[in-house]
């Protein structure tokens, strides 16, 4: 084989995989939310800002130590984003309520990756590197990742980080929701495992919110009547009660719509264009081989 017909085949082969990756891009006709898919109730009203949570995900992840110990109450002074090293933080916020003496009182929030039901990230993913499991885990294969960090783009929390620190072999970080952990019977999360107070309550997600109800109708005048991740997006695995409104508290105020109906639709329609182009290059492309093929042929004879 020539190495005309060699380039032609490797061509061929790649605009072949397209069809493939425009398959995966449907990623989000993930597992439906099922009776067994599992979720976490965080009870804002709860957190202490402890910061226990965030030591246990950095041991159980093997995450680097952070130049911070975990027990500085100082780092709560900024506010900090999610980081490649950093799969969950807690934050700490004033919504200018006063105690009897006069204090603000603090309301700290834990974030990490929500888990979607409808997760945008495995939507974007054009190689299926993100998947949702039946568990509820949205988990990562970074044997799949190519690097081209759509699902950074796609997020509607901002959760994926990238390892740009890493010229070798980044990889995209999240909270992985222990997924080998929940899959064991009566496993739970390390964070919601460690929290001294049970501000995190680890099951499945239709109990949860079946408790977190039940939480706002014995005590209305402790929380307000929303459970955040209920419907934003379509639903998230990771949910929240809170005393103070959401949007005090860094939240943002989110369609139910999923986010893959969206970008399903922007990207179905990119490849759907694109179809009818390539096989017109396809076509040209052969015709050019052939022709170059035969004056190969007409050269070696
Ligand atoms: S361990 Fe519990 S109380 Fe402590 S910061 Fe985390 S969620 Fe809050
Ligand atoms: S929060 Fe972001 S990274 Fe996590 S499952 Fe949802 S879309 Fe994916
Ligand atoms: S579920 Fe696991 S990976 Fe996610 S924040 Fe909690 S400890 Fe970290």
């Amino acid at each position: 084989m020539n190495r005309h017909r060699r380039d032609f085949l490797k061509t061929a082969g790649a605009v072949a995989t397209l069809p493939l990756l425009a398959s995966s891009a449907r990623g989000s006709d993930a597992p439906p939310a099922g009776k067994e898919s599992f979720g976490c109730l965080v009870d804002l009203t709860l957190c202490v800002g402890c910061r226990k949570c965030e030591e246990a995900c950095n041991r159980i992840n093997a995450l680097p130590e952070p130049p911070e110990p975990f027990d500085d109450p100082f780092v709560l002074d900024r506010r900090r984003q999610l980081q490649p090293t950093e799969f969950t933080v807690v934050n700490r916020f004033h919504t200018g309520r006063l105690d009897e003496r006069n204090r603000a009182i603090p309301v700290f929030v834990k974030t990490q990756c929500m888990h979607c039901l409808k997760p945008a990230c495995v939507s974007a993913c054009i190689v299926g590197a993100l998947q949702r499991r039946n568990d509820g885990a949205v988990f990562y294969d970074v044997s799949k990742c190519i690097g081209c960090r759509y699902c950074m783009i796609a997020c509607p929390f901002q959760v994926p980080k990238y390892e740009y620190a890493d010229p070798v072999t980044p990889r995209v970080r999240k909270c992985t929701f222990c997924a080998d952990v929940i899959s064991r019977e009566g496993g739970k999360p390390a964070c919601a495992a460690i929290c001294p107070v049970e501000a995190l309550t680890f099951g499945r997600r239709d109990k949860l919110l079946e408790l977190a109800r039940q939480r706002i109708r014995s005590d209305p005048g402790r929380y307000i009547d929303r459970i955040y991740g209920e419907h934003e997006v379509g639903g998230t695995g990771w949910l929240y009660l809170s005393g103070e409104p959401f949007e005090k508290l860094g939240f943002l105020d989110l369609p139910s719509r999923p986010v893959p109906q969206l970008t399903e639709a922007i990207q179905h329609g990119l490849f759907s264009f694109m179809w009818a182009p390539l096989t017109l290059f396809g076509i040209l492309g052969g015709a050019m081989w052939l022709t170059r093929s035969g004056s190969h042929l007409k050269e070696d004879d």
